[in-house]
């Protein structure tokens, strides 16, 4: 297959990464997650007792503790720090509810977008976040829109939670996903938005194959 680089957009919990990950695997491409990136900064911000309103002070983090990335045995990348693997620590809760906060910054998404326009550059991939067809890939080949309704987002992320034994409210879990989503949406640099060229696909209710197959059928159709 000649170079190709699909980008998933959509809010917390519409399903991109799952799907992204096995649209990633049928192709044979590299999945970039994003977010676990802006949560990357989030962990180290937590863990150094940096304050997630200085955006100079994180911007100096990232150059003092750098992340590593490693493409690992399921076609994706595994984040290390001090050439310790995080992946799992990055879906805490408490970096869940800190990471939109820091990811506002201009000077932060600089150095995240140019991680990700170059793994973009050196390898077909599937990335998945909020402004991947927007701002970081503006000329990816597919690009995704994947949405579902807030009921169903929050559920899923109970799910996920709870699988992970995290003992959290699915009320207070419905209220972090629309306060993260509101902010996403509303930051003025690189919003939550659809690219003007994506495709929308709404997944409520759709198993996650079916949605899958509709992101194949669209690269077939667009990349043949
Ligand atoms: O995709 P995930 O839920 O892991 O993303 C966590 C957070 O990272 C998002 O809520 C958003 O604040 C930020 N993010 C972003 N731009 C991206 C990906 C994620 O601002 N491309």
């Amino acid at each position: 297959m000649p170079h190709i680089n699909i980008a998933i957009d959509g809010p917390a919990g519409a399903g991109k990464s799952t799907v992204a990950k096995e649209v990633a695997r049928q192709l044979g491409l590299l999945y970039v997650d994003t977010g676990a990136m802006y949560r990357g900064v989030a962990w180290l911000a937590l863990n150094y007792g940096v304050s997630p309103e200085d955006e100079e002070a994180l911007v100096q983090l990232l150059e003092k503790h750098p992340l590593c990335f490693e493409r690992n045995g399921q076609g994706g990348l595994d984040i290390y720090h001090n050439n310790i693997c995080i992946n799992a620590e990055l879906r805490r809760p408490d970096v869940s509810s800190l990471v939109s906060q820091l990811s506002v910054y201009p000077k932060v998404r600089a150095i995240l977008t140019r991680w990700q326009q170059e793994f973009a550059r050196n390898h077909s991939v599937v990335m998945d976040g909020r402004d991947v067809g927007t701002v970081v890939l503006p000329h990816a080949d597919v690009k995704v829109y994947l949405t579902a309704s807030l009921e169903e987002r929050t559920r899923r992320r109970a799910e996920e939670f709870q699988a992970k034994g995290f003992d959290v409210s699915v009320d207070e879990l419905r209220r972090s996903i629309e306060e993260r989503d509101h902010r996403d949406s509303s930051r003025s640099v690189a919003p939550l938005k659809p690219a003007d060229d994506a495709h929308c696909i709404d997944s409520t209710g759709k198993p996650v194959q079916q949605v899958v197959e509709e992101i194949l059928a669209l690269v077939e159709r667009i990349c043949r």
